[in-house]
C-alpha cells in the first residue's frame, strides 16, 4: 500500500474511534494523530476524502479479490495491480471511494491455532 493510502486508512480509523466514548486521557492523543495524518495527506486528496465522508459516510473501500467491498463492482485488473506502485491513492471507478487492498492472512498462520 502506498503512503497516502496508508494514511487515509489510518485517518478514517482514528476518526471512527473518536466517535466512541473515551477516557479523558486518551482523546487528545487521538486528536493529535488525526491532525498529523491530515497534514501528511496531499490537500487535493484530503478534499476528496472530506467530500466522500460527507456524501457516503465512509471514504475508504476494501478491495478483496479485485472487487470493491463498498459497491461490489469488479475493478479493472490494471487498476488493482497498480495500486501498490502509484504514489496517489486509487479510487473505485464506480463509487469513487479510495480503495485499498486487504491482504488475506496466509494459510500457514491459521493452522497454528
Ligand atoms: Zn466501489
Amino acid at each position: 500500500m502506498n503512503q497516502t493510502t496508508t494514511n487515509l486508512v489510518r485517518l478514517e480509523n482514528a476518526e471512527a474511534f473518536l466517535t466512541y466514548q473515551w477516557p479523558q486521557g486518551l482523546r487528545p492523543s487521538l486528536e493529535t494523530e488525526i491532525k498529523l495524518l491530515r497534514r501528511q495527506i496531499p490537500p487535493g486528496t484530503m478534499a476528496v476524502y472530506t467530500r466522500l465522508k460527507k456524501r457516503r459516510g465512509r471514504a475508504m473501500a476494501k478491495v478483496v479479490g479485485g472487487i470493491c467491498q463498498a459497491c461490489r463492482t469488479r475493478l479493472p485488473q490494471t487498476l488493482v495491480m497498480g495500486m501498490d506502485e502509484n504514489q496517489d491513492a486509487a479510487c473505485c471507478r464506480n463509487c469513487g471511494r479510495f480503495i485499498y487492498l486487504a491482504h488475506p492472512t496466509p494459510k500457514s498462520n491459521n493452522s497454528r491455532r
